[in-house]
């Protein structure tokens, strides 16, 4: 692609999670001159990294160390506490920009929308995440422990890291950085039994295997599934037996070893996770506040790899004091931009988003969850941004006359609109002293859990 020397493509990627970082990168790395602005709603960065992946999981939240090489490239500027919708406006940016990139992943659990899910005790897996990773947004969230009884709705890594935080021994959670405040009311906690339910089978399980096995290795905890579930139907079978199902076979081996705690149930001395299939969610119950979680007995229908859950008339009900909703994620929805009403992303045609009115915005792009929907490891945000920054390569040899006018100065009008925004260098001055306030506790850090406590430390 020829493009005029003197020209300086000039990108604003708006989130600063991995999917945010690695759309810098690719594009640091395409071989154009370029000058990137990555704009976060937080005063600090790294977004599912540091709020969405487990607090126990510290060797994935080091692939930080990696995104702060990105960050402290000449060609990028980190501004966080800067707000788009609020403090600079989406037209405003692409005034300023000659690109616009979204990375704003998904932040909002997706809704059962059944009777009883506005109870007290029925949480989102979003706001218990959030609270327990000390996110600002969910700091003022309660969290009753005092039943001994949890039910957590969905079958993916989401649900197990919910259920490693609601029994892994509090010893081991003060090892991670959950913040002090939020080990208190768990260092309380009375549950003993929490129930990890799925609406299909063992084999539709979207658990990935190290995070099914890991839930095995607990401290005096019990995990168990009832045998019954590992008699295979025609349809279940086939779709094991398929060479490229991997996952479902390895899930199969741990699940196996699973079922033979299955007596072990009544070791009154263990918590024990109870890992249920085939039932579908009907309805909260209780009086104000959840007492138990009604569910449809299942079968599947369907082809292999098309099964689909159909309720049956039977009904279970499983008694609670508190329930987690964990069935997926969607996006924020942007003035102008389409979403997809059913998968929650910005709507876009290879990576290119589009208006309300179905038309291709040229200059506003997406990369990541936002783009593609909630699946992945964070590896597949690399993949995916490298793949958004192709697009804007792709488009930028149509469209480089008309982007020529775009000019960046986006930290004036910020000052001028007395916007505290935050830099990287600022950044690492709160970085610092939540790592040197962690080392005083013996944990990795101890996060400020409010904006205005990080914006105080610079
Ligand atoms: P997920 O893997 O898509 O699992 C969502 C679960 O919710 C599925 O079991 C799904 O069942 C169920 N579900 C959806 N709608 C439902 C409904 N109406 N009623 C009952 N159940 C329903 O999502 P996730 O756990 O939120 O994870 C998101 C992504 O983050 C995944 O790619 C995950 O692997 C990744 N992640 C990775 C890690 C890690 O690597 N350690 C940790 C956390 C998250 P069906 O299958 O029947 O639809």
């Amino acid at each position: 692609m020829e493009i005029a020397k003197h020209f300086t493509l000039q990108v604003a990627i708006i989130g600063s999670g991995p999917s945010g970082f690695y759309a810098a990168e690719a594009l640091l790395n395409a071989g154009i001159s370029t000058e990137i602005t990555i704009l976060e709603k937080l005063p600090c960065p790294y977004g599912l990294i540091r709020y969405g992946v487990a607090p126990d999981h510290q060797k994935l939240k080091r692939v930080t160390q990696t995104l702060d090489v990105i960050a402290e490239h000449p060609a990028v500027t980190f501004l966080g506490n800067v707000e788009v919708g609020k403090d600079i406006q989406i037209n405003e940016l692409m005034e300023l920009y000659h690109i616009v990139i979204f990375t704003t992943g998904m932040p909002k659990s997706s809704l059962l929308d059944i009777e009883g899910e506005s109870l007290i005790g029925v949480h989102p897996s979003s706001t218990f995440i959030g609270w327990y990773n000390g996110h600002p947004d969910y700091q003022t969230q309660s969290f009753d422990f005092s039943n001994d009884q949890a039910v957590i709705i969905g079958h993916g890594n989401v649900a197990i890291d919910i259920c490693r935080v609601l029994t892994k021994p509090i010893d081991e959670l003060r090892k991670s950085d959950i913040p002090e405040t939020a080990l208190e009311l768990l260092n309380k906690s009375n549950i003993k039994n929490v129930h990890l339910v799925g609406r299909r089978g063992p084999v539709q399980a979207k658990f990935t295997t190290k995070e099914l096995h890991e839930l095995g290795k607990l401290e005096n905890c019990n995990v168990s599934i009832n045998p019954k579930h590992l008699n295979l139907g025609e349809a279940c079978q086939q779709e094991l037996d398929e060479i490229s199902n991997q996952l479902a076979r390895k899930n199969h081996g741990v699940f196996q070893t699973y079922s033979n705690n299955f007596t072990n149930i009544q070791h009154a001395d263990k918590k024990q996770i109870a890992i249920d299939f085939m039932l579908n969610p009907k309805a909260f119950k209780g009086d104000k506040k959840v007492q138990s979680v009604l569910f449809a007995q299942n079968r599947l229908k369907g082809p292999a790899f098309k099964q689909v859950s159909i309720p049956c008339n039977s009904q279970l009900e499983i008694a609670c004091g508190l329930a987690f909703t964990s069935v997926g994620f969607s996006g924020s929805k942007f003035y102008g931009l389409h979403t997809d009403p059913n998968k929650g992303i910005l709507s876009n045609v290879n990576s290119r988003l589009i208006n309300e009115h179905g038309d291709i915005v040229y200059g506003m792009y997406a990369a990541g969850w936002v783009k593609r929907g909630p699946q992945g490891v964070i590896g597949t945000n690399r993949e995916c941004a490298q793949d958004t920054v192709d697009q804007i390569l792709e488009d930028l040899a149509i469209f480089v006359d008309h982007f020529a006018s775009a000019k960046h100065d986006l930290m004036n009008m910020l000052k001028v609109r007395n916007i505290q925004f935050v830099t990287f260098s600022d950044w690492k001055v709160i970085d610092a002293i939540e790592i040197e306030k962690g080392q005083q506790l013996g944990k990795p850090r101890e996060k400020f859990t409010s904006v205005s406590s990080m914006l105080a430390c610079i």
